[in-house]
């Protein structure tokens, strides 16, 4: 028996955890598969305390990549970080990355990844050719765009639910220079911060805000924009950064006092980053991890909570229910004492394929909360009443609190999703703790 917990810490159950370097073998039928458990809450943990969970750790080998086309296929466990050491230097990058790099293929597909460039790019399923997943029933198949296309709906932002991806295969992103061109602009308020994103996005494949979300009065929401995009040739090296920059030996070595992300110490953090980010404001060359997975530079930096673990809440609100929502979101927050560390706004594009996944058009808010038990409960719950009235949802890879008649609320794509789970999967074989808790599950 194993520990097993996702990013945020809570919750954390005792499971069996398999692994091996054979994946079709690792994945049974009637248990769920976790990649890094980098998803926030309990989308990666057992329906039950005690079962069996299959980690894909092991099964990372490169099956394909062609140089010529941009095409990579490897098995599930394969992460992101193997997949920019062999594709940059060739001139190739994953089309859609999250803001770590510590995630399998399978985990990306499974919860439908977005990142800085949704607004042009789409989620990562957009890219994804072709699937090779083992269905409830043991079969394996292969699946995609043209076959079996509701299942491969259905498996893009399933959460694991309609089967264990063994393989992935890709279409990559052609680049002229593994380098980064940015450029930072801050804004005063909430609303300048939201219209700089906007503008950004109009110009720019990546964009993202990071929101004070503990400043006040007319500084409410006060944040800078980064933008982003991959260097021509001339501006930049055509030499590929020799490694990671962000993996440094840096590392929070135990769970700290739960004292360090207190409100106060949040606030002059927030206040610190927003004035030195004031003073270098401008555009510049980096490293694209320094861009892509800034916070992957400081490892388990989730201890920084404590032993009480964080969860995140993210949402998106949908564009036509106006900005003054975000006004509303925002003094939630201030009025909760929902001391948010890092709270990110994304600009979200068009609606996927996927049958669950989470952008939608509008503005996305991630918040990391430190885990205060009733009080955090109480502050997820008025976040999401504010959700429900837009008409926007919650990004389930980052659950850990909401409720099952909020979410059954938010999400009237439920049935059709249950529908293909149906056809594959009758008997719910493939549970996990977060079906139990969203989808009504029996534990
Ligand atoms: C610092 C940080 C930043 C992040 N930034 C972003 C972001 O910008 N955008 C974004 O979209 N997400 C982001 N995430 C979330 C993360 O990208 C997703 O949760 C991703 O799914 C994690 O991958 P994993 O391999 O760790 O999967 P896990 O967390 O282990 O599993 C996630 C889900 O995928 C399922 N799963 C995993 N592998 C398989 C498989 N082989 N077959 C079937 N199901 C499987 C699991 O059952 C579970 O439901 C971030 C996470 C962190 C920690």
């Amino acid at each position: 028996m194993t520990r097993v917990a996702g990013w945020g810490g809570v919750p954390a159950v005792d499971a069996c955890e398999r692994v091996g370097e054979a994946l079709s073998e690792v994945c049974r039928p009637a248990s769920l598969t976790r990649g890094l458990g980098r998803s926030y809450g309990d989308a990666s943990l057992p329906a039950q305390a005690g079962a069996t969970v299959a980690s894909t750790r092991l099964g990372d080998c490169v099956l394909l990549f062609d140089r010529e086309k941009g095409v990579l296929r490897a098995e599930a466990g394969f992460r992101l970080s193997q997949l920019d050491a062999l594709t940059r230097p060739a001139g190739w990058v994953s089309p859609v990355v999250p803001g770590t790099h510590h995630v399998t293929l399978g985990g990306m597909v499974a919860a439908d990844i977005h990142g800085k460039n949704h607004h042009v790019a789409g989620c990562f399923g957009a890219h994804v050719r072709s699937l090779l997943i083992q269905v409830a029933d043991g079969r394996e198949l292969e699946i995609g765009p043209d076959r079996e296309p509701e299942l491969f709906a259905a498996t893009l932002g399933g959460m694991g639910l309609t089967g264990h991806i063994l393989e992935v295969e890709v279409a990559l992103l052609a680049i002229a220079r593994p380098w980064l061109v940015i450029e930072v602009e801050p804004a005063p308020d909430l609303l300048a911060l939201v219209a700089a994103l906007r503008t950004a996005s109009r110009a720019w494949p990546y964009t993202v805000a990071w929101a004070d979300a503990l400043a006040r009065g007319a500084r409410l929401g006060r944040g800078i924009v980064i933008k982003g995009r991959w260097a021509e040739p001339g501006e930049a090296p055509a030499a590929s950064p020799v490694r990671s920059c962000v993996d440094s030996r840096l590392a929070v070595p135990f769970d700290l006092p739960s004292w360090v992300l207190a409100p106060t110490s949040i606030r002059i953090f927030d206040a610190i980053f927003y004035r030195a980010h004031c003073w270098t404001a401008g555009r510049r060359v980096v490293h694209p991890d320094r861009f892509f997975h800034t916070l992957d530079s400081i490892r388990d930096w989730n201890r920084m909570y404590g032993k009480r673990g964080f969860v995140q809440h993210q949402s998106v609100l949908p564009a036509a229910a106006g900005d003054e929502y975000m006004v509303r979101y925002f003094e939630t927050i201030v009025r909760h004492s929902g001391a948010s560390f890092l709270t990110v706004v994304k600009d979200c594009g068009a609606e996927g394929r996927g049958l669950l996944s989470f952008p939608r058009p509008g503005v996305s808010i991630a918040l990391d909360l430190p885990m205060r038990g009733a009080a955090t409960q109480a502050l997820v719950d008025a976040l999401n009443r504010l959700v429900l009235e837009t008409g926007g949802r919650i990004y389930l890879a980052k659950d850990a609190l909401t409720r099952r008649e909020h979410f059954l609320a938010m999400e009237p794509r439920l049935a059709a999703f249950d529908a293909v789970r149906r056809a594959w999967d009758p008997e719910r074989r493939l549970r996990s703790a977060l079906s139990v808790r969203l989808f009504g599950d029996a534990a």
